[in-house]
């Protein structure tokens, strides 16, 4: 019982709490339950510790168990459910969080910091979702093709592969679980998923508006709770097939190891060490402007954050000041304030560790500190975890700050001779999830698309920014080969089935000579 009333994201004395938190379950078998223990966690506000969002089910094995059998008896029929009936199910999860996105938006900003509009936009990217994989529910295309012999016909399927175990970070609390359960339900599979403990009030929301759609029970459950305790035995249960992940490197790699030995399916998106390229000739005050938002949106955790500058040398200074001053002017504070434009970081280890890379930048990388490089504490923000947006400048590429992923409001400023050099910098990491380059060269803006080793590519615009419908991820240490969103998804959740029909009424024998 040790981690009854754990208390998550800082370790303010319980008694601090302003108001009677409300009370939230795990969601199996279309019923709300409690941990089958009867442990909660808590989860605070990073913008205000004082306040407390609520307690969740500190959810272990046994409550995991009980989440897999219920996905895995829904099933059989969801499964034979055709899968335009599914998809007006998912229609409907659509149109509800439309008339709940208020809602849901503020919960989100108040469990997880970011400001109003970016968590307006997470709750947008789950509903643009929801219309795009419905509309799937119509094609789900496989290939007619045709036979090496006579009178036989040929075609591949989309078959669902069964019950899939979903794990999600904090970053984008129902943006992330919506690419994972919306094509996993939408091809016939039912699922688990067990949301980030530093945000599980957005999935209470997501799942709720499956539960007011009418999904039939078990299609999709929920089970809140730490990593070790609940997110493990998840992603090792005998009856989960496919494992979806997205978190940090350390984790998606022991997720990885794991789910090879037991034979199962595994998609993994993780971490990024994105750049912006600005070219000589490049728009400088629309560079800085992209650089600005793909810094400090969301307080730089976005796995796809821009946290470095490769600037031509002609360019550099000028860049890097202007990038300095607009980062100075930006107002930090608590995201549910409109006037706010950066938010808290997510958690006290969180904010230690930014911190611990900004020391890093100051002294054994002896890269120039710009702006920010420290926490706020002026009166209420004291309560919150918030850093001044930070700029480094004259960073070595190899610098730790700039090949380290640091998942906070830090960007560094490296300088480049050429369009090759800024390439070579770019590719110099050991991640590739994101790159842009502002340029008004079409040549030099082809070259980079062509050659940078990165999932995603922009071109005078910054890293973040991603569509629903294109394929979401990275190259080398950012996945494991998978994509999220656009039809790629459904590679993860559905295996292909070849077809045969021979129709000749005699035996036909592929590639043998009669
Ligand atoms: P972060 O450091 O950003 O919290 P993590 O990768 O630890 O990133 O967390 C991402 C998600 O992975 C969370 O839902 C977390 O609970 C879960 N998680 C962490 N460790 C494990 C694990 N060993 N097995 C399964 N899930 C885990």
């Amino acid at each position: 019982m040790a981690k009854a009333n754990a208390a998550k994201k800082s370790s303010p004395s319980k008694s601090t709490a302003k108001t009677q938190a409300a009370q939230y379950h795990n969601f199996i078998n279309g019923q709300w339950v409690p941990a089958a223990s009867g442990a909660t966690f808590e989860n605070r506000n990073p913008a205000d510790t004082r306040d407390l969002v609520g307690t969740f089910a500190d959810s272990a094995a046994e409550d995991v168990d009980r989440a897999v059998a219920a996905a895995r008896e829904a099933y059989p029929s969801w499964r034979l459910y055709p899968a335009p009936k599914r998809a007006e199910l998912v229609f409907k999860v659509a149109d509800i969080l439309v008339r709940r996105k208020d809602e849901i938006s503020r919960d989100m900003t108040r469990e997880m910091g970011k400001v109003l509009k970016e968590t307006g936009g997470d709750t947008q990217e789950a509903i643009d979702m929801a219309y795009f994989v419905a509309g799937e529910g119509r094609r789900l295309y496989g290939h007619t093709t045709t036979s090496e012999l006579k009178n036989k016909f040929a075609m591949s399927v989309r078959d669902s592969v069964g019950v899939c175990g979903l794990i999600t970070p904090w970053n984008f609390p129902i943006a992330i679980p919506s690419w994972k359960i919306l094509p996993a339900i939408l091809a016939g599979n039912t699922v688990v998923i067990k949301p980030a403990e530093d945000t599980p009030l957005s999935v209470v929301n997501f799942v709720k508006a499956f539960e007011e759609a009418g999904l039939p029970a078990g299609v999709v459950n929920m089970v809140t709770g730490f990593g070790a305790t609940a997110g493990a035995p998840l992603i090792k249960h005998p009856t989960v097939r496919v494992v979806s992940f997205t978190g940090s490197t350390a984790t998606g790699r022991v997720i990885s190891t794991e789910t090879a030995a037991l034979g199962k399916r595994c998609s993994l998106e993780m971490g990024g060490k994105n750049c912006i390229i600005v070219m000589d000739d490049a728009n400088l005050d629309l560079a800085v402007e992209g650089a600005l938002w793909g810094a400090f949106g969301t307080s730089g955790q976005r796995c796809t954050a821009s946290s470095r500058m490769i600037v031509h040398k002609k360019v550099v200074k000028k860049f890097t000041a202007a990038l300095a001053e607009r980062a100075k002017g930006l107002r930090v504070g608590p995201g549910l304030d409109l006037k706010n434009e950066v938010g808290p970081v997510i958690n006290q280890k969180q904010m230690e560790k930014i911190l611990g890379y900004i020391e890093i930048g100051k002294t054994k990388d002896k890269a120039k500190l710009m702006s920010g490089g420290e926490r706020l504490t002026e009166g209420d923000l004291k309560h919150g975890y918030f850093i001044a947006p930070t700029v480094f400048g004259d960073v070595a590429p190899n610098a730790v700050i700039a090949q380290e992923e640091i998942f906070g409001p830090v960007t560094s400023v490296i300088t480049c001779d050429s369009f090759e050099n800024a390439i070579e910098i770019a590719n110099g990491v050991e991640y590739g999830l994101s790159a842009s380059i502002y340029t008004a060269d079409v040549n030099r803006a082809f070259t980079a698309m062509r050659d940078l080793q990165t999932g995603i590519c922009y071109v005078n615009a910054p890293t973040i920014g991603a569509e629903v419908h294109l394929p979401f991820g990275g190259t080398k240490g950012t996945g494991n080969g998978h994509r999220e969103g656009g039809i790629e998804a459904f590679e993860i959740f559905t295996e292909w089935k070849s077809l045969y029909i021979d129709y000749s009424g005699v035996l036909q024998k592929a590639q043998i000579e009669d």
